[in-house]
Parts: structure tokens; C-alpha cells; sequence
């Protein structure tokens, strides 16, 4: 089958025959109908081999949907044919975080050397691709692959980090969103869907503000330090309650810390390297700093619900596996307008 393969520190993907996956005990084997470019993937692309830890050849992919082609000997709760969406960070299932269903915060993950699709196992941009237990599989009930699978990345991420805020995003709140692309106009629609507050969109790019607008936002902004004080001017002197950061960055986990409200909430998604200083003084009092990774199982179910309920939906460009390697090409030059979508 084709997939699309890192395959050389440093190298571009590129579009590779490899051997048929074989089904095993417990595990899924889908028909790949759709699989999600996430700028994750461009940063593990960019690291040096010294902080490379995902195997090569990798084939890429960690947003993935597809139909149950085969099912391995003790599969009971899927059938082939069964359209459904991968959940992508998986864990050993046992422990007191994937009892939770917080597989994405496992215990054992590392020593037992789990790894999701994409990001250590074969990943979704394959023609057809392993799913290593049918805990790990949604049904889509509906939705349609193409239009939906970035929500078990784009949309599940910014869920989980949203509801950790939702305490404090009532009527009158203010959240802002740094980085309008994939995540961050996902995110835009989830506060709308589910919070009271008033969104303000930043980034550096107007043509991501144009889509932050379209898809919901109040206000939006370029994203430079003068933002600081046109958050501040919309809050009455206040600042934002909640500021979700989808690019983590140096000088956007900055502004992110200086436009938060005292007892206000800053969620650094972004894995952008930056580090906010927090020591007594340097922001606002009883602010809280988190960096979540993924969301849990119930928590894709319940975005997956939000888009059955029409409240989410991604702006999508569509690529042929053939033509990967170009959709990386332009998310690497700040061009996808949302979320590309390999079609393999
Ligand atoms: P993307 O490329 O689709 O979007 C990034 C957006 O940020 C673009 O619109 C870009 O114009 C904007 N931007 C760049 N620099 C900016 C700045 N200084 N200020 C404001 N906006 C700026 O990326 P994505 O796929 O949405 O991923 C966003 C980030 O989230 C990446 O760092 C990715 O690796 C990370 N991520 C984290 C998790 C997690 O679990 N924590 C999960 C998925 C992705
Ligand atoms: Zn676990």
C-alpha cells in the first residue's frame, strides 16, 4: 500500500510502497478514509536527531477515521464496515489516568513503550493503517470522515483545554485565542458553543483573522504586544479570563501572561518552546498556567457530539495522499485556511 513516510532527519515526507499491515489479537484494521495534517508533525519533522524520539521511517498521521476492514481474534465491540474516528493518544488502558479515559495522561505509556499513531506507531496517512485496541475507536454515526476527523486532534485538543476553563468563561467573561489556524478556529467555535464569553482572536496573519471572524470570533487583533492593551481597553482595565495560546511561542506565551485577568486562566497548547515566567509579581494574582496535551475519550465524544449538533465545523482543504507532501508544503508556509485533510 502507499503511506506517507518521514523518513530522514531533516528530509521532506515522501509518498512510499510499504507492505499490507496484518491484523493481530485485539487490534482494528482500518480503511484509512481520512487523516489530518496537525503542525505537530511539522515540529517533530524539525527536530534534531538528538531529540528525535518517534522511530523512523514514520508514517505520519495522528488525526485519522476510517471503515473496520478487519478485526483481530477477541475484537467484540467493532464489525467491518463500521465508519469510525481514531482516538489518537493512546494508553495502556489499566492505569488510574486510563480508567479516567484520560488515556492521553497514561502512566505507563512511556515504560511500555505506547505510542500513538503518527507519532511512534504507523499513522493514519496510509491507504490503511493499525489501531492497536477498539477502545481506541468512535463511532462517527454520521459524520462525515473528511469533513470531521481534525476534531480528534484540531477539536479535541482545544475542547479539553476550554472545559478546564469553563468555571471561569460565565456571561461577561472574556477568553482570547492566540493562533487561528488549525487548533485555534476549532477552538474560536468551541468557546462560542459552550462558553458565555466574548472571544478575541490574535495571529499574525489577516487572512487568519478573516477566518477566526467567520467562524465566530468577536474581535480580533494582530498578534503583537500592543494587543495587550486593546484586551485591557475591551475589559475595562480587567484583562482576558481565560487565554488559550495555540502557538506557545516566546512572545505569544508573553502577551498570553500579560493580558490575563487576576484569578484568570492562561492554557499554553502550543508547543512552541516558549516559557512564562509566573513568579510572584510578574502576572496577574492567582492566575493559572497549564499546558494540557490531547483530551481524554469521553471528551472526543463529546466534540464529535457538538459537530452531530452542527455547533463545530472545520474549514477543510482537501489533498490526495499523492499530494501530501504539499499539503505539509504549504502548512509549513503558514498557508492552510483550517485544517488540510489527506484523502489516501
Ligand atoms: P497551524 O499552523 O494550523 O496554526 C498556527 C497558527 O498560529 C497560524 O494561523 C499562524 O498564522 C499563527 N501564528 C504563528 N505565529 C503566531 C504568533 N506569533 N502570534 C499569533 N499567531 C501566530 O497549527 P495547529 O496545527 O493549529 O497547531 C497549533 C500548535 O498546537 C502547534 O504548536 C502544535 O504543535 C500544537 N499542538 C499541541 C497539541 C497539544 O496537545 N498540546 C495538540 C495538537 C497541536
Ligand atoms: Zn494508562
Amino acid at each position: 500500500m502507499k503511506a506517507l513516510q518521514y523518513r530522514e532527519i531533516g528530509s521532506r515526507p515522501v509518498v512510499v510502497e510499504v507492505p499490507d499491515p496484518e491484523v493481530g489479537p485485539g487490534q482494528v484494521l482500518l480503511k484509512v478514509t481520512a487523516a489530518g495534517v496537525c503542525h505537530s508533525d511539522e515540529f517533530i519533522m524539525g527536530l534534531p536527531a538528538e531529540q528525535y524520539v518517534y522511530g523512523l521511517p514514520l508514517t505520519l498521521g495522528h488525526e485519522g477515521a476510517g471503515i473496520v476492514e478487519a478485526v483481530g481474534a477477541g475484537v467484540t465491540g467493532v464489525h467491518p464496515g463500521d465508519a469510525v474516528a481514531v482516538y489518537g493518544p493512546w494508553g495502556c488502558g489499566r492505569c488510574h489516568m486510563c480508567a479516567q479515559g484520560k488515556e492521553n495522561y497514561c502512566l505507563n505509556a512511556q515504560a511500555e513503550e505506547i505510542r500513538p499513531p503518527g507519532l511512534g506507531a504507523p499513522g493514519s496517512m496510509a491507504e490503511y493503517m493499525i489501531v492497536d485496541s477498539e477502545r481506541h475507536l468512535v463511532p462517527l454515526d454520521g459524520l462525515d470522515p473528511v469533513k470531521n476527523v481534525s476534531l480528534t486532534d484540531a477539536g479535541l485538543t482545544p475542547y479539553h483545554a476550554i472545559k478546564n476553563s469553563l468555571p471561569k468563561l460565565g456571561a461577561g467573561t472574556t477568553a482570547v485565542v492566540i493562533g487561528t489556524g488549525g487548533l485555534g478556529h476549532v477552538g474560536i467555535q468551541i468557546l462560542r458553543a459552550i462558553s458565555g464569553a466574548t472571544v478575541i482572536a490574535l495571529d499574525v496573519n489577516q487572512e487568519k483573522l478573516d477566518l477566526a471572524t467567520a467562524v465566530g470570533a468577536h474581535r480580533t487583533f494582530l498578534s503583537n504586544p500592543d494587543a495587550v492593551a486593546s484586551v485591557k481597553e475591551l475589559t475595562g482595565g480587567r484583562g482576558a479570563d481565560a487565554v488559550f495560546d495555540f502557538v506557545g511561542v516566546q512572545p505569544t506565551v508573553e502577551l498570553a501572561g500579560a493580558m490575563a485577568a487576576a484569578e484568570g486562566d492562561v492554557t499554553i497548547v502550543g508547543i512552541g518552546g516558549g516559557a512564562l515566567a509566573v513568579g510572584f509579581g510578574r502576572i496577574a494574582y492567582d492566575v493559572a498556567v497549564r499546558t494540557p496535551y490531547w483530551g481524554s475519550r469521553a471528551e472526543l465524544i463529546e466534540v464529535l457530539d457538538l459537530a452531530r449538533a452542527g455547533q463545530v465545523e472545520v474549514e477543510i482543504e482537501t489533498y490526495s495522499l499523492d499530494e501530501a507532501p504539499t499539503a505539509y508544503e504549504r502548512l509549513h508556509e503558514g498557508k492552510i485556511r483550517g485544517r488540510a485533510v489527506i484523502l489516501p
